[in-house]
């Protein structure tokens, strides 16, 4: 049954963010998706009762069309869109590949709370930041998206400490290999590629990360959750993987 509490997820159209929208409207909320795929978000707001709306975070109009048509009290904005585009090292880096990780990760994240801040403070609101483990340590070929999660990082504890004094939450999710699209996308759709990120080894799901953002905000009025870290047991570190121990 509904709370009558308003959520927003962005990236809800696969992964992470689909199974968060999910498991938030399991817990009562009304929940508003975003993302650029019409039409898997619209198949999702039909399951869970809730609003699709096209979103895409690196465009600034967009992301104010988006914003404004959240309701006046918002209680949950997970900022999820995001991802990864190549891995290679430095020395081969794409120009375009880093901006479009920039501007997702980071200016994405940035232009949608600073839209959805006023709300956010009139329903004494949490905002929870889908970064990554990417964004606490560094690893080989990756610099372009661990310098983006690291920047998204950063953004979370400075909006922790400025909204220090208001009610509104803030919290850092930062999962380990979570099997999505995320590799695909990494990737350029090579299938096959991505398949080997997983192999040998029992990645989290979409749902075990939707499982930590419904713990955060539920947790009382005056609790803060700052930061869950998630790893699959085999996963030690972001460069650290057990695999192949049935693990
Ligand atoms: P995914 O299945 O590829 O989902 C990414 C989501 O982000 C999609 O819904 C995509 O939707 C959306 N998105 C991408 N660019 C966007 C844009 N410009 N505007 C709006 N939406 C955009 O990958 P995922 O694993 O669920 O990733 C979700 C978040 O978790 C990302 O921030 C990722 O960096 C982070 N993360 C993932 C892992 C992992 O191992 N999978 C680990 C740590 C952190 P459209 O393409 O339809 O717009």
């Amino acid at each position: 049954m509904s709370n009558g509490r308003w959520a927003v997820v962005t990236g809800a159209s696969s992964g992470i963010g689909e199974a968060t929208a999910r498991a938030l409207a399991k817990v009562g909320f009304e929940v508003m998706v975003g993302a650029r795929r019409m039409e898997r978000l619209e198949a999702l707001a039909a399951e869970i009762g809730g609003q699709a709306m096209r979103l895409d975070v690196a465009d600034a109009a967009s992301v104010e069309t988006f914003c404004a048509a959240v309701p006046a009290e918002l209680a949950v904005l997970v900022n999820n869109a995001g991802g990864a585009l190549g891995l290679e090292p430095v020395a081969q880096a794409r120009d375009i590949d880093w901006l479009t990780m920039i501007e997702t990760n980071v200016l994405g994240l940035m232009r949608v709370t600073r839209a959805l801040l006023p709300r956010l403070l009139a329903g004494r609101g949490h905002i929870v930041n889908v970064t990554s483990i990417a964004g606490r340590e560094v690893y080989p070929n990756g610099a372009g998206y661990t310098a983006a999660k690291h920047a998204a990082r950063a953004v979370t504890q400075t909006l922790r400490m400025e909204l220090n004094g208001t009610p509104v939450r803030v919290t850092d999710v930062a999962p380990g290999l979570v099997e999505t699209e995320f590799s695909r996308v990494r990737f350029f759709g090579d299938v096959e590629r991505a398949k080997k990120t997983y192999e040998g080894l029992t990645p989290l799901t979409a749902a075990d990360i939707a499982d930590c953002v419904v713990w955060a905000v539920t947790r009382p009025a005056h609790v803060n959750v700052d930061e869950i870290v998630v790893k699959p047991v085999a996963q030690a570190t972001a460069s650290m993987v057990a695999r192949g121990r049935g693990l």
